[in-house]
């Protein structure tokens, strides 16, 4: 998740935000992925996604699929999704100023 940080250091002290590890509770630096599931759809059942996650990559991210496999189990029709946690930075901001609905070509 994104949380806002204190820091003492420079260029002022201040809260900064950052990118915490939603299994290890640390920061994000580098290497990382936004993880969410999305359960497959049985005729015109609701879409249902899961909370959009973030992890470290490797042990911190095998330990998050394990937490979510107990409410959204692989069994039960939900589908991994994850991206690079820069990658989805990058999106994200660019669609603070590009609505979707209004964008036929991002869809
Ligand atoms: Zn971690």
């Amino acid at each position: 998740m994104i949380e806002y940080v204190p820091h003492s250091g420079e260029p002022e002290a201040m809260n900064y935000p950052v990118v915490i590890c939603d299994t290890c509770r640390k920061q994000i630096v580098g290497e990382g992925l936004a993880v969410w599931r999305i359960k497959l759809r049985v005729k015109d059942e609701p879409r249902q996604h899961t909370p959009l996650y973030t992890t470290h990559k490797r042990e911190c991210e095998q330990a998050l699929h394990s937490q979510l496999n107990g409410q959204y189990s692989l069994d039960e029709n939900w589908i991994d999704f994850s991206e690079e946690i820069d990658v989805f930075l990058k999106q994200l901001s660019k669609n603070l100023n590009r609505s979707l609905v209004d964008d036929p070509a991002g869809l």
